[in-house]
């Protein structure tokens, strides 16, 4: 007890925080979908700040192409599952932290048994049809979400609980469209390490029941300009999803 104190002393002595939010992000379950460019701060700070319990779900592995961005992983980890090679890098962080690493993807078949259970989803992935999945099994199971989306100098974080949903707001989106693709758009890794900053902060005020993210709250970052602005999403009578 007296390690972890310490551990989390800075965080403990911030105004309305204290034992009862650390308390709370000990018990938490929280399930992050995709350990990328965006799951790496989001598991990074999730695990440091000492949530109690991590189920993380990804079925690639390591390329070269992603350490730019992806700082859970070291070259050594190139050819590695993700889910694993980030489970590791969790538990040298934190061995507080109980991360289960789920080496698969998560589609429509998978999603409701991969996601009940937890407090909380996070979705970091950079796949349209994951992302639909993800939003369709949250409303389902009445689970809140934070997910987030980066590609080039562009970045939104949302957070929703039931309506409005994901859907809401992309009505129209294919699932095969690969809007974030990083790889055709390009990226610096800071910039995935914004927005997947900020989807942190969200998780752990939410799972600390601090600040005053609410649903609906979206977040837009234009990096290249040095922007951030805040929009709030209506529900669409009309959602396939939600409605
Ligand atoms: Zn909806």
């Amino acid at each position: 007890m007296h390690d972890q104190a310490q551990r989390y002393a800075r965080q403990m002595i911030l105004p309305g925080f204290g034992d009862t939010a650390q308390a709370r992000l000990r018990t938490a379950k929280v399930a992050v979908v995709g350990a990328g460019g965006l799951g790496s701060p989001v598991l990074y700070y999730l695990a440091a700040a000492g949530v109690g319990h991590i189920t993380l779900i990804d079925g690639d592995r390591v390329a070269l192409s992603n350490l730019h961005r992806q700082i859970l992983f070291e070259t050594a980890d190139v050819t590695h599952f993700k889910a694993e090679a980030a489970q590791q890098s969790l538990n040298d962080l934190n061995p507080d932290c109980e991360v289960s690493s789920i080496t698969q993807m998560l589609d429509d078949k998978n999603a409701t048994a991969l996601l009940q259970g937890h407090d909380l989803v996070l979705d970091t992935s950079d796949r349209v049809a994951t992302r639909l999945a993800v939003n369709r099994a949250c409303v389902t199971l009445s689970l809140p979400l934070v997910s987030a989306a980066v590609a080039g100098w562009h970045g939104q974080v949302y957070y929703f609980t039931g309506q409005p949903c994901y859907a809401c707001l992309y009505p129209d989106i294919e699932p095969g469209t690969d809007d974030t693709a990083c790889s055709e758009a390009g990226i610096l890794g800071s910039t995935a390490g914004i927005v997947g900053s900020w989807q942190a902060l969200w998780a752990l005020q939410l799972l600390a029941q601090v600040g005053t993210v609410s649903p609906g709250n979206m977040l837009i970052l234009d990096a290249n300009a040095a922007q951030m602005r805040h929009v709030k999403i209506e529900r669409n009578p009309s959602c396939s999803v939600c409605s």
